[in-house]
Parts: C-alpha cells; structure tokens; sequence
C-alpha cells in the first residue's frame, strides 16, 4: 500500500479544493492562482485581494 499524494487541499485564494498547487508556509496556492498572481500587475484590483491573502498568511507565519 502506498500513501496516495494526490490529497486535496484547499486553496487559501480561491477557496476551491485542487490537488495541483504550490504550499506556501503551511498554506496552499493552487497552480491556477499562483499563475494568475504571477501575470497580475499591481495596478489590477486582483492584485491587492493576492495581496491581503498572502499577508494573512504570512502574519500566521511570524506570529
Ligand atoms: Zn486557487
């Protein structure tokens, strides 16, 4: 028997279960966000809610 890898997490961005993704921290990105992230310039209303996201996240890592 092997552990399978494919577990779903949840995506800390869209909110959407996906097995393909990167774990930021302890937090999940699927690879859909990340590349939207990624071609997101700083002027785009997206980028600021990444943005609030991500600092959540990184907040939770240097409490
Ligand atoms: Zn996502």
């Amino acid at each position: 028997m092997f552990m399978e890898d494919n577990e779903r997490k949840t995506c800390i961005v869209c909110g959407e279960a996906r097995e393909e993704g990167i774990t930021v921290v302890t937090e999940f990105i699927c690879t859909s966000c990340e590349a939207e992230m990624v071609n997101t310039n700083a002027e785009d209303d997206k980028y600021s809610f990444f943005v609030k996201q991500l600092r959540q996240l990184f907040v939770r890592f240097h409490a």
